[in-house]
């Protein structure tokens, strides 16, 4: 199973909840925003759309 996320850089605030969050070290902070950097290892357990309070991370099941 592979996902795909896409993350809002409208809604992105930087605070890095999704980095701290995510087992797998999906995300980087460049620039102040949030990008999935190591899409290939997300596992799908959408701890990060639960901790991200602007709802700006969306992951589909590919
Ligand atoms: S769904 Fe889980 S593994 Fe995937 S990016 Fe979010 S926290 Fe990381």
């Amino acid at each position: 199973m592979s996902y795909v996320i896409t993350i809002d850089n409208d809604k992105c605030n930087g605070d890095g909840e999704c980095v701290d969050v995510c087992p797998t070290e999906v995300y980087e902070l460049q620039d102040g925003k949030a990008v999935a950097v190591n899409e290939d290892e997300c596992l799908g357990c959408e701890s990060c759309i639960e901790v991200c309070e602007q709802d700006a991370i969306t992951i589909e099941e590919q």
